[in-house]
């Protein structure tokens, strides 16, 4: 695999990870399902396979894709995004430890930090990570193991300079985390930007059509990447042999689905900016957005999420995701079918009266690839 590193990322989608299989020729991966293997001889399990919930090949060729994706030198497939960010926390973490998250983070991040890690003695700052001062500050205040970074964060689309935030990280010896789920592997490569390890919810672009869930983590370092593969094994959160086949068979059309996801979203916010019902477009893509030259500069294109304040509070936003009929009412993101929500009460709910609370006039829409004037058309009823 090593050998097609110099490839280009939708060969690597297609390849990386993927020769065509030994026994048979098959050209796409088997869903290899079992949970154990015959051995050699006792103690001699064949190329390295013994149990599935430490190895399996249809989870071994997703995570030698996603490496290379990532161009990093170490990935592990888990079951959901929130197992691996339980993971990564687990390793690195110790009680006493301190780590600083954005202060409008996922909310299950959020959760996982304040309701999870918190009784087990592992504290958490939350601060506006656009701030580089603040997130020195931040640093600095405490031991910190950790810089948790979302880029573009979700669901206010703020951007962080991952590059400077990977400097202010190191030079406290705390390890740069980015949660890349938001832009893909395809938009954005942190590893290449100075960061530690980069997280994914796969449920999201990386899989791409709604029909799975799992998550990842991809390391730059190879020690670090065989620390969190023993902590895998020991805690168990893996991705099974047919989910890890759906997110592979998604990454291979990422690019292709990520330019039409660019291509639509641009649309969008375009139209929202001139909508009279409209208060702010919240798009790395626009030219007033305040991230937006550091999106440019570290970002292939800005991404399918738009989010949008709507006039007239609450009560409107919830009416306009409420009236649209060809953008679908639910939570998520990231999949080939337009989505609408309202994040205060539905994806960020956990977040209210905490220092993540988003605004309740807000809107986001996760833009999906159908016929893009058919999303304006019903942007403009919902909006009516
Ligand atoms: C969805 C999501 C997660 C959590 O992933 P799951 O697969 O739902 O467990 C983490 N981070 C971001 C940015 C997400 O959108």
């Amino acid at each position: 695999m090593s050998e097609q590193r110099h490839h280009g990322f939708e060969t690597l989608a297609i390849h990386a990870g993927q020769p065509a299989d030994p026994t048979t020729g098959a050209v796409i991966t088997p869903i290899y399902a079992t949970s154990t293997y015959r051995q050699d001889g006792v103690g001699r399990p064949r190329q390295g396979y013994e149990y599935s919930r430490t190895q399996n090949p249809t989870r071994t060729a997703l995570e030698e894709c996603l490496a290379a994706l990532e161009r990093g030198s170490r990935a592990l497939a888990f079951a959901s995004g929130m197992a691996a960010e339980d993971t990564l926390l687990r390793t690195v973490c110790r009680p006493g430890d301190h780590v600083v998250i954005p202060n409008d983070a996922y909310g299950g991040t959020y959760r996982l930090f304040a309701k999870v890690a918190e009784p087990w003695g592992v504290s958490h700052t939350p601060v506006p990570i656009s701030d580089v001062d603040a997130v020195r500050a931040a640093v600095r205040s405490r031991p910190t193991a950790m810089v948790w970074v979302e880029t573009p964060t979700n669901p206010l689309l703020t951007i962080a300079d991952i590059a400077q935030l990977a400097e202010v990280a190191h030079e406290s010896g705390a390890l740069l985390v980015v949660d890349n789920t938001f832009a893909s592997s395809y938009l954005q490569q942190p590893l290449t930007l100075g960061a530690d390890v980069v997280v994914h919810s796969t449920t999201k672009y990386a899989g791409g059509h709604s029909d799975v869930v799992g998550g990842a983590l991809i390391t730059a370092d190879a020690e670090l990447g065989e620390r969190l593969a023993f902590h895998q094994n020991a805690m168990g959160a893996v991705s099974g042999p047919f989910d890890a086949w759906l997110v592979l068979r998604g990454l291979k059309t990422l690019a292709v689905r990520m330019e039409r996801h660019c291509d639509n979203a641009e649309r969008v916010a375009a139209f929202l900016a001139e909508h009279p019902k409209v208060r702010q477009v919240l798009y790395p893509g626009l030219p007033d957005h305040p991230g937006h030259e550091i999106a440019t500069k570290q970002m292939r294109r800005y991404g399918g999420i738009v989010s949008f304040r709507v006039r007239g509070g609450a009560e409107e936003a919830i009416r306009v995701c409420e009236r649209a009929k060809l953008f679908t009412l639910a939570e998520s993101l990231g999949g080939i079918e337009s989505l609408i929500e309202h994040p205060g009460r539905m994806t960020h709910a956990s977040a209210a009266g905490s220092p993540l609370e988003v605004p309740d006039d807000l809107v986001r829409l996760s833009v999906g690839i159908e016929t893009v004037d058919d999303l304006l058309d019903d942007l403009a009823q919902a909006l009516d």
